[in-house]
């Protein structure tokens, strides 16, 4: 059985029914009425009919097709093909590996072919369903299922990686990115992340409409990040009349920055801003700006919107770009293996300008970062840029009433105890 539980519950409740009500191979009349004492029978509730079918999870074999599959289950090729081609528009059922299931469903008479259901997202949201029509072919269509979206606390502290902390929370590598995306400004999740950071979210909680099953956890509503020495950052998503979404603290100050934290994604600070020993030169010499390393090819970031004022090969820096932000910033990029701008090109914040290499004065490939303020280099690691962006005047009350309503649920959330040592710590639902 490949269906997670959330599908099978789904799938095998309908059976479970036709099993509790008795509908066997041969169909009996309901004998309770007659037994039971005759009074008065008010006219029945009306309970929703149990369908006329039996589900049943069918794995598909090593080496077979879902035509292969559809013929064990009774239908002659030209029916298997015909349920293929009927559902070609919403999903090609030849598409389905050896060891996925679908969901056949049977006559419950004489156990032959009635139709089946194909979960078309991995979270089971929507479904391809095809069933026998009238006239003898087959009609297919796609059901999505009910779900409500509820607003749930989640709470974690950071042992080991904030990676493993979230995906014992039963936080998706996708929850986990956009988290990390929030704070990309003020936190570098690659450097800077330390057990003891601890973090609360208020989250949007997918469930079945019907069984309040959690299926998934979307939307993060609010978040507040606190590191392991103490300082805080808030998150209030707000999504404006342009249906743009966006981060923003209690004033309302936007969570983007001028400058990223990092012009590397994923990467570690391999040298730091000040005096170090040239592995190359062989002699003590400042160390102006920041090593990260990283492997070549690993695409380079413009860590603020800008204009190129430099591309090209510049000494022991190599290949070199250089950024200018404005009147008062720069930075630049060295080592590279190859450009992605030209010369007199403006560039987006997170832009790729170029990527990691070797050239130039380089032991090994890395990129070696600049930060200028004035044009003279400072340690980017030391600056502490402000939120710059206050939220729009025109979105200011509804920002505020968002805000009014998320915040204070956010900071109802407990702290998880001060030694959490424990493997088996709470999961967030419990603490609801
Ligand atoms: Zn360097």
């Amino acid at each position: 059985m490949n269906l997670p539980p959330a599908w099978r519950s789904l799938a095998t409740l309908p059976s479970l029914l036709l099993l509790l009500t008795g509908c066997g191979d041969a169909p009996e009349p309901d004998t309770e009425d007659d037994a039971a004492p005759v009074v008065e029978v008010a006219p029945e509730p009306e309970t929703p009919a149990p369908p006329p079918w039996i589900e049943e999870d069918v794995a598909i074999r090593s080496g077979a097709v879902i035509t292969s599959l559809l013929q064990d289950q009774g239908l002659d090729y030209s029916d298997a093909l015909a349920v293929v081609q009927s559902a070609i528009e919403i999903h090609d059922l030849a598409r389905i590996r050896a060891g996925e299931s679908v969901t056949v469903r049977k006559d419950t008479n004489d156990g032959s072919f009635l139709g089946l259901v194909y979960p078309l997202d991995r979270f089971e949201e929507r479904r391809l369903v095809v069933m026998r029509d009238e006239a003898g072919g087959f009609e297919a269509l796609e059901e999505a299922r009910a779900v409500t979206r509820v607003p749930t606390p989640v709470v974690g502290q950071v042992e080991g990686s904030l990676w493993a902390t979230g995906m014992n929370m039963g936080l998706s590598a996708e929850n986990l990115v956009h988290l990390a995306g929030i704070f990309e400004w003020e936190i570098d999740f690659n450097t800077q992340i330390r057990p003891g950071d601890r973090f609360r979210l208020m989250v949007e909680d997918i469930q079945d409409a019907e069984t309040g099953e959690h299926l998934r956890f979307d939307s993060i509503l609010a978040a507040e990040y606190e590191t392991h020495t103490g300082t805080s950052f808030l998150g209030i998503r707000y999504e404006d009349k342009e249906e743009k979404v966006g981060y923003f603290n209690a004033e309302g100050l936007a969570s983007r920055k001028m400058f990223l934290k990092s012009p590397l994604k994923f990467s570690r600070v391999s040298s730091k801003f000040g005096s170090r020993y040239h592995p190359v030169l062989k002699k003590w010499r400042a160390h102006k700006g920041t090593d990260y390393a990283a492997g070549s090819g690993t695409p380079v970031r413009a860590i603020g919107r800008g204009t190129v004022a430099f591309k090209g090969t510049k000494g022991g820096y190599g290949r070199h770009v250089r950024v200018k932000h404005g009147g008062k910033y720069a930075s630049s990029y060295s080592h590279l293996s190859r450009y992605a701008v030209s010369s007199g090109q403006v560039v987006e914040q997170g832009e790729v300008i170029g990527y990691v290499g070797s050239s130039g004065l380089a032991t090994g490939p890395h990129l070696h970062f600049e930060f200028y303020v004035n044009n003279g280099q400072v340690d980017f690691l030391r600056q502490q840029f402000p939120r710059s962006e206050p939220i729009d005047a025109s979105e200011r009350a509804d920002f505020e009433a968002v805000r009014d309503t998320i915040l204070p649920e956010l900071e109802a959330i407990p702290w998880p105890a001060a030694a959490v040592a424990d493997a088996d710590a709470q999961p967030a639902e419990d603490l609801q």
